[in-house]
């Protein structure tokens, strides 16, 4: 109801207003028809609860055929953009006390190992880290962690963090922009001395999100030096990045052979398996009883970032008990609506045209009689995706594709899906291919 309401929110106000007093609200709670919506600053709670209160009140008593309240909380969200914690909504709804722990050289207590479902897709990066966690400056040193948005590299350097903590290690833990900006700032003030000191002095450095120091001349500088200290003290450093050094263009070479001294370990997109374990985990610590069917709905739905993962079953529960309804398949497709594009706005030439793009291939060959596998491939992937994104018959698909029958279709629908179970690349190509489709860049999850 509360997405409903944005929905409505931002067809009646002006952009402007919607961008900044609307779009970053959240839902938080809902007892005793009071729903709760955090927003991020005192500014945005005033605006909204002087101009938008009884307009937000109207429409979601409306929603819910049930007259209720809205209160607006200045909600601190977990320091970086992620979803609002289920454990938080379940143990501690409307919390308006911003935790501690949102400072950014915190390790933050709930990213743990114990809490970190593994799978064949970080089941390297995950021994990697548990055996740098157990034998610090010992093991890899350094450390490199790279994969893309969402897939848990954050939450790996917090594990370390909080394991060598509890040995009695002194830990810092920061991004590279937070380590940009404090030289900035130190370098402002004079103090640079004070700053070599403070990320020297540790046993433990993790550094999160390191490719942003790339082409950034003084920071990689300093960076240098920080590096060779704690290096040559035999002081833990741990990096993540959202690709591996080599990719790194404006990465100074002194820095790139640094980097890749100790171990380099990737984090891929999990499989099905692993998304539906993830889910089931989080699903248990909200103490949520949520059927495996539904589990393994949202599973398919969301492949490639494990935030998004979160936010989605977080999603679907909250629509649940707003709703009163039960789980179930059509619950799931209305609150995953809007987050997911609808399947109809996507035409079949687009999936033709994307796919032929991908295995960079004329149309026409594509659609062609040709049967050599060069061909084959990119025909099933294409009769898959017609499959998945919209909503036509087998028969239709065999139409599209230059005439083939529906049982040709159906064998390559099932190929395909057996294809992004096991083979990881192939896997990664079919999301590459699906972001296309929907006009949106890898990079943005
Ligand atoms: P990244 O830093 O790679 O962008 P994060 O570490 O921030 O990703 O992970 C995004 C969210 O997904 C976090 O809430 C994290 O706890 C969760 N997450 C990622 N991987 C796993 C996993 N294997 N098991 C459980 N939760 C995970
Ligand atoms: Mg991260």
């Amino acid at each position: 109801a509360w997405q409903a309401t944005v929905g409505q929110l931002q067809m009646e106000m002006s952009k402007a207003a919607f961008d900044t007093w609307v779009r970053s609200a959240e839902f938080v709670g809902h007892q005793n028809n009071t729903v709760t919506i955090g927003v991020q600053n005192a500014y945005a709670r005033d605006w909204l609860e002087s101009r938008l209160s009884s307009t937000v009140t109207r429409l979601i008593s409306g929603m819910l055929s049930e007259p209720q309240q809205v209160e607006f909380i200045v909600y601190q969200k977990d320091y970086h953009d992620g979803p609002v914690e289920l454990e938080e909504e379940a143990e501690a709804p409307a919390s308006a006390q911003g935790e501690s722990e949102s400072s950014s050289s915190q390790t933050v207590n709930r990213y743990t190992f114990d809490n970190f479902v593994v799978g064949p897709s970080n089941r390297l990066a995950h021994a990697a880290c548990m055996a740098v966690a157990e034998n610090p400056a010992h093991a890899y040193n350094p450390m490199f962690l790279y994969g893309g948005v969402g897939l848990g590299k954050t939450h790996l350097l917090h594990a370390i963090g909080n394991s060598a903590r509890a040995m009695g290690l002194t830990v810092l833990y920061v991004s590279s922009e937070d380590f940009t900006n404090d030289l900035v700032e130190a370098i402002r003030t004079r103090t640079t001395a004070a700053f070599r000191e403070r990320y020297r002095r540790m046993d433990v450095l993790l550094i999160d999100d390191i490719q942003f120091i790339a082409g950034k001349e003084s920071t990689q500088e300093e960076f240098f030096h920080t590096f060779n200290t704690l290096h040559g003290q035999e002081k833990q450093i741990v990096m993540s990045s959202d690709r591996p050094p080599k990719a790194m263009v404006t990465l100074e070479e002194r820095l790139r052979s640094r980097f890749e001294w100790g171990l380099t370990v990737d984090i891929q997109p999990p499989d099905l398996e692993t998304r539906v374990a993830i889910l089931r985990s989080k699903a248990q610590r909200a103490r949520r009883q949520v059927p495996p069917e539904i589990l393994d709905l949202i599973a398919r739905r969301i492949q490639s970032n494990i935030r998004e993962l979160e936010g989605a079953l977080t999603r679907v529960l909250a629509y649940a008990d707003l709703s009163g309804q039960p789980l179930s398949n059509e619950l799931v497709s209305s609150a995953l609506a809007d987050l997911i594009p609808q399947r109809s706005s996507i035409e079949p030439n687009q999936v033709l045209e994307t796919v032929a793009a991908a295995f960079s291939m004329p149309l026409d060959r594509l659609l062609g009689r040709e049967r050599s596998r060069e061909v084959a491939l990119p025909r099933q992937v294409a009769m898959y995706l017609l499959r998945e994104e919209i909503n036509i018959s087998l028969p239709q698909i065999g139409e599209t594709l230059g005439g083939r029958d529906h049982t040709t279709v159906m064998y390559a629908c099932d190929k395909v899906a057996d294809l992004i179970e096991r083979d990881d690349r192939f896997r990664r190509q079919i999301i590459q291919i699906r972001e296309k489709l929907y006009g949106r860049s890898p990079a943005n999850g």
